[in-house]
């Protein structure tokens, strides 16, 4: 039986008529999602199992039941939303009501998900089917083979590295988070470097952003809380499409009377739900954002005791800090680097920022901010955005009026701020304006970082990237030979006696750490055995696929991702896959990365790479836990087998990681130790990889009986082996072993009902309610605080500054903070409230950036201008660019700025979405939005074919003529703007368009080298 889309929605209603299971999942009402569940409960159905899941596509985190056939198939029969959890109640986007589909495939048709492992040897022209033991065993003596060949020990400058020069990887936030620690276990103890993944191209911008302006680097509210907020922001994100259940949470606050704002290129569903709509070109967002700084500082909006306590206003910068002519003081031509030590806080006699609490130093951070956006006029800033100042003005008013103590705006973002060249400083401008607000630490309030993958905070928080371990601390380089030198790095100093200065702890993190690594060996001697970057070096996405075009790279993994569609200049990546030996490309489909040795442009009888390809298990059919946008770290349970052959991850990496040790206990090889130590024993049982065992080392233990002095003076032992309560209990003396200290509490005993990942009480004080923190449903990092930083929601004497939404209430009497996990102790006004910042404070000047400590507009790489209005500098000066590159900079044969896309029924590269009937039907192919204007002007009627040309590819697309995209009037000229979806891939379907990246350049932001794709030049032209 053949089963569209539709058919399936009216098959569905029948159901819900006719069967238990039937109906519930799409859009449900919770009242009749949980009247039809308690149906269900009431049938007690003997013939399956329910079991509870996670959505596995965005970062929402949607709870789903999923029902399992006892007998007979066993495999699933229902995939449902779950009406319990607090965030979705029941409801589902259409991706998340296809996760039976996903799972299951079309009834009556061949599942087309992978269930055999394949292989393609050296020139080959087809796919062989293997066994696992064959291809393990295969993988495994590649592994060891060019390891051993392309192992260094030293650098060419002679220094010590211990890394393995010639394999490289990219996966996965596919993963459990247990799984993301195992493999970047298994990676750092082969001594690789270039460790990263979707990450690095979707929100690493948005980490780094974070942590300078805050000092953590996650999203800082949470789903549910976007129902507190008086003015919601929609900027950088079409959130309706991309996270639709979000918008359960945003219709919640707008019928309380909230704001909601939409900023966009295009009018899409989220403006469509808007109350204001303003349009703006991509790759503008610091000039509409610095005119909104501009008009709070010039109309004194900001809400000043909390700057004054709060931010860094008041610190006098140092006087070699300067800003000219849109450069910041310290560049070096050269290296194309700034010199960030000129932009350092003048220090006082104890080595504490000087300050001027009345704000009127020239050189205090307030008066230089006001300086420095003076330049955003209104009459600039819309010539530069193409946003009517009158727009900007509505903009500006409605979202400023947050300003008050007791009012809360939020902003909520995603690829549209992080794509870019200044992808950082976009999120930081907003960072700058919600401190200035006081919107920051508070109910309804935050930046909000829309994660768009299942656990991307999970696999970025387990560090499976090139430049942190576990915990956000620095990969050792060169700079730091010796773990002393570490340390010292890690720890940094804070003279003034209010700021916490948490990160002074890191020393017993990164010693716990190497202890969960390698928990035999003393602490210096572990370090040892960590791969070493050079001082300074970027291994970043664009610097590995452009090192593997170079033909640096023997081996590679691509676990769980699709780089042939995803990554920047997508003809660069695919030729880059053709210059190694071997690949091994995990997945649950086939796709344009395992299958480029036979795709467009490829001669597979000259192409060498060999390939496996190996087919992993769906979410529903593993346990584990992944951590959601809003850190909630939630546990996902087994349904039904992995299907066919199909594995999990997890188990695939640690029967590798097992044979690899193998063949070096049989043969030896270089530079064994870190694989033979490697502490595969508290991840499984040696031959099998266990998801429990894995939390619990994520948690931490105690090596050996710990005595700890109570405040009543008596002594608590902790016995060897048993869990660590939280971070607060690890050392530095190697008694404790920690895989990640922000995760420490989540499993905190011997049982799975210790688990606090899975916990699904929603049971809360009325405080609690009121704001809808959910305590003791699932954890949240760290130390199930909910929303971080929430000690800056009170005042100095600790009372709230919105009182009808409290997040913290002090109880004099018991010497505690109720409601929320208070960020740092104390009594109120006795700490500074930014506790992972050095000195306390959120940053309105951020010195640590290496493009300047305050946002400044720069056109991105490729534009549709030659000139600035307010600055003699067109582009970031420190952007990422490769040798040889160029650039379409007022280009006429490029005149049109485009810009990647998302619709709601495909998910990133298209790799999941594609297969299934039910979500291809809706989008079935690429297509290409465009102006009524522009159609005229290209002679373009809707639903006709056009090409795309950029000075890196070009592509296919039908074009869709819309109102949702109006021509943009930019330094007095008019400018055209389309729109691609960036989900589709030659493989599959037939006929359904290939990867927008064709068309993007690998040029990345200053800080994180995120690739910018959200804003390029191209031509459009009818096919
Ligand atoms: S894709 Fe996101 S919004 Fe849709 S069901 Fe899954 S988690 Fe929820």
């Amino acid at each position: 039986m053949t089963l569209t889309r539709r058919g399936f929605l009216k098959l569905s209603a029948t159901a819900a008529l006719t069967t238990a299971f039937g109906g519930i999942g799409l859009a449900a009402r919770p009242e009749k999602a949980k009247a039809a569940m308690d149906r269900i409960a009431q049938l007690k159905p003997e013939w399956s199992k329910q079991t509870t899941s996670i959505c596995c596509y965005c970062a929402v985190g949607c709870g789903l039941l999923v029902n399992t056939a006892l007998s007979g198939t066993k495999r699933a029969i229902n995939i449902e939303g779950d009406p319990d959890h607090p965030i979705n109640e029941g409801a589902l986007c259409p991706k998340g009501a296809s996760i039976y589909q996903l799972t299951e495939g079309t009834p009556g048709q061949v599942n087309p998900r992978l269930q055999k492992v394949m292989y393609r040897k050296p020139y080959g022209t087809k796919w062989e089917v293997k066994s696992w033991d064959w291809a393990l065993d295969r993988i495994a003596g590649n592994i060891k083979r060019d390891r051993d060949a392309t192992f260094a020990l030293k650098n060419a400058k002679g220094q010590t590295v211990n890394r393995c020069e010639g394999l490289a990887s990219v996966g996965s936030a596919a993963f459990d988070s247990e799984e993301c620690w195992a493999y970047q276990a298994f990676l750092r103890s082969l001594g690789l470097t270039f460790i990263e993944h979707q990450a690095r191209i979707c929100h690493s911008a948005s980490v780094a952003a974070l942590a300078e302006s805050f000092g953590r680097g996650a999203m800082t509210n949470h789903w549910i809380d976007i129902k507190n907020s008086d003015c919601i922001l929609i900027m950088g994100s079409n959130a309706a499409e991309t996270h639709p259940i979000s918008f359960k949470w945003i219709t919640r606050a707008q019928e309380k009377g909230a704001t909601v704002i939409h900023v966009d290129p295009r009018f899409t569903r989220t403006s469509a739900k808007c109350d204001i709509y303003a349009p703006i070109r991509s790759g503008s967002d610091i000039a509409f954002l610095g005119g909104m700084i501009n008009y709070i500082l010039e109309n004194d909006l900001i809400f000043k005791e909390y700057v004054l306590n709060y931010t860094n206003a008041s610190f006098i910068v140092g006087d070699k800090y300067d800003f000219k002519d849109g450069m910041f003081s310290g560049f070096d031509e050269a290296t194309g680097k700034y010199d960030k030590s000129k932009w350092a806080f003048a220090l006082d006699e104890k080595g504490a920022p000087k300050r001027d609490n009345a704000l009127a130093d020239p050189r205090c951070v307030y008066q230089l901010m006001k300086k420095h956006y003076s330049r955003y006029t209104f009459k600039n800033v819309s010539a530069i955005t193409g946003t009517p100042e009158d727009k900007l003005l509505t903009v500006y008013k409605a979202y400023t009026a947050t300003g008050k103590p007791d009012k809360a705006g939020t902003e909520l973002y995603a690829m549209g701020w992080t794509q870019h060249t200044v992808g950082v400083q976009n999120i930081r401008t907003m960072s700058i304006i919600q401190s200035l607000l006081g919107n920051m630490g508070v109910a309804g309030g935050g930046v909000n970082a829309l994660r768009g993958e299942g656990n991307v905070q999970g696999s970025t928080d387990q560090a499976l990237l090139y430049h942190i371990i576990p915990g956000y601390m620095p990969t050792p380089s060169t700079a730091q030979p010796k773990f002393d030198d570490y340390l010292k790095l890690i720890k940094p100093v804070s003279n003034d006696p209010k700021s916490l200065n948490w990160k002074k702890n890191y020393g017993k993190y990164a010693v716990s750490l190497l202890k969960s690594f390698y928990k035999n060996a003393e602490p210096a001697q572990a370090y040892d055995w960590m791969p070493k970057l050079d001082a300074g070096q970027n291994a970043s996405w664009l610097v590995l696929f452009d090192e593997m075009f170079k033909g640096k790279f023997k081996g590679f993994f691509a676990w769980g991702m699709n780089p042939a569609v995803s990554g920047a200049d997508s003809n660069k990546t695919r030729q880059a896959l053709a210059k190694l030996d071997w690949m091994v490309n995990v997945n649950i489909f086939d796709n344009e990365t395992g299958s480029f040795w036979h795709g467009p442009g490829m001669d597979p009888a000259k192409t060498k790479t060999e390939v496996f390809m190996l087919p992993c298990a769906v979410s529903t059919e593993k346990e584990g836990s992944i951590t959601n946008s809003g850190r909630w770290m939630q546990w996902r349970y087994q349904g039904p087998k992995p299907l066919g052959d199909a594995r999990p991850d997890g188990e695939i990496m640690y029967e590798l990681a097992q044979k690899v040790r193998e063949l070096y206990k049989k043969d030896g090889g270089a530079f064994p130790e870190p694989v033979l130590n490697m502490n595969w024993e508290d991840m499984g049982n040696g031959h099998e990889f266990d998801v429990h065992k894995t939390a619990k080392l994520i948690n931490g233990y105690y090596l050996k009986d710990v005595e700890e002095k109570l405040p009543d003076g008596s002594v608590k032992v902790h016995k060897k082996g048993s869990q660590v309560q939280s971070f607060l209990f690890l050392k530095d003396d190697g008694s404790t072993a920690c895989g990640n200290w922000i995760y420490s509490g989540s499993y905190v005993g011997p049982d799975p009902k210790d688990n606090r990942a899975a916990k699904r009480s929603k049971e809360q004080t009325p405080a609690q309610a009121n704001v809808g923190l959910y305590p003791n449903w699932s954890w949240s990092w760290p130390v199930n605080r909910r929303i971080i930083y929430n000690r800056a929601s009170v005042d100095q004497t600790g009372k709230p500054y919105a009182p009808q939404k409290a997040l913290l209430a002090w109880n004099a009497a018991g010497k505690k903070w109720d409601i929320d996990v208070v960020d740092g102790g104390g009594a109120p006004g006795a700490i500074h409230p930014f506790i992972m910042q050095q000195h306390g404070m959120a940053a309105l000047f951020g010195p640590g950036l290496n493009d300047g400590p305050f946002p400044e507009h720069y056109e991105p790489m490729n534009c549709p201008v030659s000139s600035h209005p307010f600055s003699k500098v067109l582009n970031n000066p420190a952007a990422v660019k490769f040798k040889g590159d160029k650039y379409d900079v007022c280009d006429p044969r490029f005149p049109f700025v485009c810009s990647t896309i998302r619709v709601a029924e495909h998910w990133q590269t298209g790799l999941m979405t594609r297969w299934q009937p039910w979500l291809l039907e809706a989008h079935p192919q690429m297509f290409c939005e465009m102006s009524e204007e522009l159609a005229k002007l290209r002679g373009v009627k809707n639903g006709e074919k056009v090409i795309l040309e950029s000075g890196r590819g070009t592509n296919w697309a039908i074009a869709i003529v819309t109102k949702r995209l109006k021509p943009f009037i930019v330094q007095g000229n008019t400018v055209h703007q389309v729109c691609i979806p960036w989900h589709f891939g030659w493989r599959f379907p037939k006929d359904g368009g290939d990867a927008a990246n064709l068309l993007t350049s690998a040029v990345g932001d200053a800080n994180t080298s995120i690739p910018e794709t959200k804003a390029f030049m191209v031509n459009v032209r009818k096919a």
